[in-house]
């Protein structure tokens, strides 16, 4: 951190937070967040940090968010990196756990913290948890700009590693979990950080490179009793190059349905990537548990163990547009690259199953 008091640079770029009430229902407007914000006293308190808001056109409603917004997100932190100490992305709830995993994996190194946030009310509403998660977001990025490094996500007094999260409740404040990774910090009384579960900035910071992502054409599908090998042809026939299959349970999928595995089948050998996934919130897919995720295995399918679809598919952008060879981006789905995941490796086979996923919390 610069010996000045910190500067925060605020990238809003949509979301209920930011949005009016009009005759159609919600709906963003333009410069409204920002006079909000310089009309409440709170921000303008002693210790909230200097921050600039620059906002994004147009406004998005996150739902309409596509890999080209996270690009500009990815570019707006890398073109003003030098100049401030900590990020804060404002955004729509709906898709702000994809924008969060998408960035872990585009901004490298990152040795200053983004932070993204934002809310199930807007901040004009009277009973609002915007105001709240503003100001603790520019409140921890202002106490730990020189302590917190990588991709974070602030909501309803807690902060999680970005991509690690996945929107769990369309209604309540608690908009979000972290369903296998616990949160990284805690706002109570005080703003409490785990300062073992969060990456150690290096120092000087190094200025970021920007992958894009959205290159690559990759999808995600949920299984469901009675799927028809047919329809699962087509998920994955070309240009597919990468598919995050949400399976059930540990990691299982219907191994007695011989269309269903010879369909995959046909897609793995054409080097299509097939990341397995658990359907369930917690947990891990690890095909070497039961019969009918190993089966799966035997078809070509990768285990994603506990990443999130969110991650899991923002990992497969990211890995093709590396440009790896179908057979390296299957080894590197299954590595943690950027905390993404929990390897089993890091969980001593002594334990059983529960205990494993436990142990993988460090
Ligand atoms: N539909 C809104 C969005 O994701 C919801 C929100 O911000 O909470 O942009």
């Amino acid at each position: 951190m610069s010996q000045s008091s910190p500067r925060i640079f605020v990238a809003y770029a949509g979301g209920t937070i930011g949005m009016r009430e009009t005759d159609d229902g919600y709906a963003p407007a333009p410069g409204y967040l920002q006079r909000r914000m310089a009309e409440l006293p709170p921000f303008q308190a002693a210790d909230v940090p200097t921050y600039d808001v620059y906002e994004l056109a147009p406004l998005l409603d996150s739902s309409n968010m596509a890999p080209a917004d996270w690009l500009r997100i990815a570019e707006l932190i890398r073109d003003h990196h030098a100049d401030y100490d900590g990020f804060l992305v404002v955004h729509g709830t709906d898709t702000m756990a994809f924008t969060a995993s998408a960035l872990s994996f585009m901004l490298q190194p990152l040795d200053k913290p983004v932070v993204l946030t934002g809310s199930q009310l807007p901040l004009a509403a009277t009973r609002t948890d915007a105001q709240s998660n503003l100001l603790t977001s520019l409140l921890l990025l202002g106490q730990y700009a020189d302590r917190l490094a990588g991709v974070h996500l602030f909501f309803n007094d807690r902060l999680y590693r970005g991509n690690r999260t996945t929107k769990v409740n369309a209604d309540a404040f608690a908009a979000f979990d972290s369903p296998n990774f616990p949160p990284v910090g805690t706002a109570g009384i005080n703003l409490d950080v785990d300062w073992d579960r969060v990456p150690t900035p290096e120092r000087p910071a190094r200025p970021p490179d920007v992958t894009a992502l959205g290159g690559a054409t990759v999808s995600a599908f949920r299984l469901f009793p009675g799927l028809e090998a047919e329809y699962l042809e087509n998920v994955l026939a070309p240009p597919v190059q990468g598919v995050v299959l949400e399976c059930f349970g540990s990691g299982n999928a219907p191994s007695s349905n011989e269309q269903f595995l010879a369909a995959l089948r046909r897609a793995t050998e054409r080097g299509v990537v097939v990341v397995a996934v658990t359907q369930p919130l917690r947990g891990t897919a690890d095909l070497d548990l039961y019969a009918t995720g190993h089966a799966l295995a035997e078809a070509g399918v990768v285990s994603g163990y506990d990443m999130t679809t969110e991650a899991a598919l923002a990992k497969l952008y990211y890995l093709f547009e590396q440009g790896h060879p179908p057979a390296e981006v299957r080894a590197l789905t299954q590595q943690n690259l950027r905390g993404e995941l929990t390897p089993p490796e890091d969980v001593p086979p002594s334990l059983g199953r529960a205990r494993r996923r436990l142990a993988g919390y460090r």
